[in-house]
């Protein structure tokens, strides 16, 4: 198994940089926003509700919600935030049209990954997000966790016909909102897509044989389920390919479409209605994109930089 070790650092490096990335953009996008008060999305309340006082359990001085303020504050920077970005504003429609509070019941647990719970209606127009940090995601100076778990939570969680879609847009998600740790993507000019493809890439063609290859890209938007279990090497693998091609079908018909096909599609012939073109020719067309793309950097230049990087944050 060690074979993965170094691949999983690359993942987890890449993951992890383009966690803190573009969240410099994400926020002064919303700062604009509110300096110009712009009044087309819900002004949100929020109401939390905690299993316990996780603050008092563990030390979480180093973590990006230090305190009980700090992740409060993050959960109501990011809804809007997630809101905009995939142009789902009208997500509370389908559980209450006249709901004004978010009610975000929140545990922390020694799990090795984060889960959200489905999103339901409660009472007084409220709605009720709930989710399971796990301390491990939650003790590290990147947030991807929290902007992922609340994108599952927008979208309803597991309402998605495909668990590889609903997964692939929550990471895209947390590729790009979150908190401002640096600005790694200006200072190396890289592209998010590009270290995407790149590690990825190399993930299939080092650790797979042709066999498994297929069989790996082949499940990826699939109307199916998990096709490999999340805390497995093949989970995280099966992750990455699962936005790759997400960030495909942005890049190439658009986020309204592509949202269209998440929120509402109900099986693998909704390719065909919401983007215009079927189910396998468009893995056909992507699966060809993405082997015959060539990466600005190499896996090694991007694992060097995202090295100086984290060591750069690590270090005060
Ligand atoms: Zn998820």
């Amino acid at each position: 198994m060690h074979k993965y070790k170094k691949i999983i650092l690359i993942f987890l490096s890449g993951i992890l940089l383009s966690g803190c990335s573009s969240n410099m953009a994400a926020v002064s996008e919303l700062q604009t926003e509110e300096q110009s008060e712009t009044t087309m999305q819900k002004e949100w309340n929020y109401a939390f509700h905690y299993g316990s006082d996780y603050w008092a359990h563990y030390d979480l001085a180093d973590s990006f919600i230090p305190t009980q303020e700090a992740y409060e504050k993050l959960v109501a920077q990011y809804i809007p935030q997630i809101e905009t970005l995939i142009g789902a504003g009208d997500w509370y429609v389908d559980y209450s049209p006249e709901a004004d509070t978010i009610l975000v019941n929140m545990e922390m647990g020694t799990t090795p990954h984060s889960y959200t719970y489905p999103t339901s209606k409660g009472a007084d127009h409220t709605i009720e997000f709930s989710q399971l940090l796990s301390l491990k995601q939650v003790n590290s100076p990147v947030d991807r966790a929290l902007p992922h778990e609340l994108t599952h939570s927008l979208l309803g969680n597991g309402k998605c016909f495909s668990n590889s879609l609903e997964e692939g847009i929550c990471n895209y998600v947390c590729a790009r909102v979150g908190i401002v740790n640096s600005d790694f993507y200006e200072t190396y000019q890289i592209d998010l897509m590009d270290m995407l493809y790149c590690g990825t890439k190399s993930a299939l063609e080092k650790y797979y044989d042709e066999d498994k290859k297929k069989e790996m890209l082949d499940s990826i938007g699939r109307g199916e389920g998990y096709t490999y279990a999340i805390q497995t090497d093949d989970g995280i693998i099966w992750y990455s390919c699962s936005q790759c091609f997400v960030e495909y079908l942005v890049k190439n018909y658009g986020m309204e479409k592509t949202m269209r096909l998440i929120r509402e599609g109900k099986t693998e012939d909704d390719y065909q209605s919401c983007l215009g073109i079927s189910f396998d020719a468009l893995k056909q067309d992507w699966v060809t994109d993405f082997w015959q793309y060539e990466p600005m950097y190499t896996e090694e230049e991007y694992l060097q930089m995202s090295r100086s990087f984290l060591a750069a944050l690590q270090s005060p």
